[in-house]
């Protein structure tokens, strides 16, 4: 239902980069009331009790955006600018949180983690506002960047992006409660836009129960921003605003985001690849995620939250996450077939690819990636992962549905380079070449059945670089036979021909 507001009678200029939210609090301080009735009166909330959602960060439908447009003074690009839609194309997190029915996107109820839906990033100096009249009276903009997990400094004061209150520890606009909202308290009236609105951490003696601290006055992380990490900063900003295509920026944060699940989960394995300075807040963050898997297989919980525990839910902290960009961006460029190379070594230690804190790296991986990140990953699995991984197929294999195993597993090298063909080593070994590994007694066991079949392929591995499963395919074995499932010696096995 479309509600006709009137324009109210005062509005503002949304700032550069403003977020709905910051906007809304810019406003209400401006017009002297709460949040909530400013999202009352621009049609954002239908009710003087109802909260403004979440939601409403990621992007204003068609309605809803003309109503909120014309009752506070601005052009619909302008308010659709307040919100993160026009980055849809170039973020996966953000393109994963709308739906689109035919062309028109709206929001699902469901958040990917790289999207901060549950709190968010600030710079003090930025929260302060510049000299203007108009930022000295209602304080500087929440960017809207700063939901992003991939942004974790500001580069107009070069200093890392903090998460949390100094006074109540919570994450800003993260408060206690279970329930996503646009902000928290959004019926407090008298808040400056950068007042703390968490609970306080002790109850209060005047029962406000609010926090109330200035975040503008609080102290960036105490670690400098080096010109490392503000350049890889620049260079992700970039990806996110450029002129450029927007399916490479696309794929480059698809492979971040895999890269960076990859090292949460084989950490410490890539542990070297961070910067000196803030690999230890990568460590304390990995350290506390060390955690049994949880339960469900949801990567989000009902809430919208992130599951904590995930390896594809990036740190909350802002150096942490800067280190494990940077770990990632190395990762994503590196040739793996380089002696100092780090995937192999770190692939070769994953965890098991069914525990459920992968999140949906793998389909990730598959769907968006880029093709030479997505290639990087199979070829390096191709030629050295272990057993476990191999019992459980490629890493796109299950995801793309396609059962041709030629496909994911087109054997690197000919075993003609080697001066055999796949005649000169049988699928079943002869009892003559079983004696050679029998003290020359080949005597019919089940061990020696298991034998007899288990051998070529190992053969076929001792002339090539092909891995298990390739060197089963190529002697035309069953997969069952060498994967996941003992192989059954009994007569109900096709003979080999
Ligand atoms: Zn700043
Ligand atoms: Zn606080």
């Amino acid at each position: 239902m479309n509600v006709v507001k009137d324009p109210m009678p005062r509005s503002l200029v949304p700032l550069p980069d403003e977020s709905l939210p910051g906007f809304l609090l810019r406003l209400a301080h401006r017009l002297d009331l709460s949040p909530g009735q400013v999202a009352r009166r621009t049609g954002l909330t239908r009710s003087p009790t109802a909260l403004a959602p979440a939601s409403s960060l990621l992007m204003l439908e068609s309605s809803p955006l003309n109503v909120f447009a014309r009752s506070a003074r601005v052009t619909p690009a302008a308010a659709d600018s307040l919100t993160l839609r026009p980055y849809t194309d170039r973020y996966p997190a953000l393109t994963h949180a709308l739906v689109r029915a035919g062309s028109t996107p709206r929001p699902r109820s469901v958040f990917p983690p790289w999207l901060l839906m549950a709190y968010s990033r600030y710079c003090p100096t930025c929260l302060a506002g510049d000299d203007t009249p108009i930022q000295r009276r209602h304080g500087g903009p929440w960017k809207r960047e700063w939901r992003l997990a991939i942004t974790f400094a500001c580069l107009d004061h070069q200093v890392f992006l903090r998460n949390d209150c100094p006074r109540c520890r919570l994450p800003v606009f993260g408060g206690r409660g279970s329930r996503l909202t646009l902000l928290p308290a959004q019926h407090t009236p008298g808040l400056h836009p950068a007042q703390c609105r968490n609970p306080p951490a002790e109850p209060s003696p005047a029962g406000s129960g609010i926090c109330g601290h200035r975040l503008d006055s609080s102290e960036p992380p105490e670690v400098s921003l080096s010109p490392v990490l503000a350049e890889l900063q620049r260079r992700l900003m970039g990806l996110l605003t450029s002129e450029g295509q927007p399916e490479r920026a696309f794929q480059r944060f698809a492979d971040l985001q895999v890269a960076a699940a990859l090292i949460q989960a084989g950490w410490p394995a890539a542990a070297n690849l961070a910067p000196s300075e803030v690999q230890l807040a990568l460590a304390a963050h990995n350290d506390s995620q060390a955690q049994p898997a949880p339960s469900s297989q949801q990567p989000l919980a009902s809430s919208g939250r992130p599951v904590t525990t995930a390896w594809s839910t990036p740190p909350g902290d802002a150096v942490a996450t800067a280190a494990l960009l940077h770990t990632s961006e190395q990762l994503v460029t590196e040739d793996p077939f380089e002696s100092r190379s780090a995937l192999p070594e770190l692939l070769r230690y994953l965890p098991t690819r069914q525990d459920p804190r992968w999140g949906t790296t793998w389909r990730m991986l598959a769907h968006d990636a880029s093709p030479s990140f997505r290639h990087q990953v199979e070829k390096v699995y191709q030629l050295r992962l272990h057993f476990d991984w191999i019992r459980q197929g490629t890493p796109t294999q299950s995801i793309t549905k396609t059962r041709s195993v030629h496909r994911l597993f087109a054997p690197l090298l000919t075993l003609k380079d080697g001066g055999f063909a796949p005649e000169h080593i049988p699928q079943f070994l002869p009892e003559s070449w079983l004696a050679v590994f029998s003290d020359g007694f080949a005597r019919r066991t089940p061990r020696s059945c298991l034998l007899r079949r288990m051998l070529p392929i190992h053969l076929i591995q001792a002339v090539s670089n092909l891995n298990l499963l390739e060197a089963a395919e190529f002697l035309g074995i069953p997969l069952s036979w060498s994967t996941g499932h003992r192989p059954r010696l009994n007569t109900r096995q096709p003979p080999f021909t």
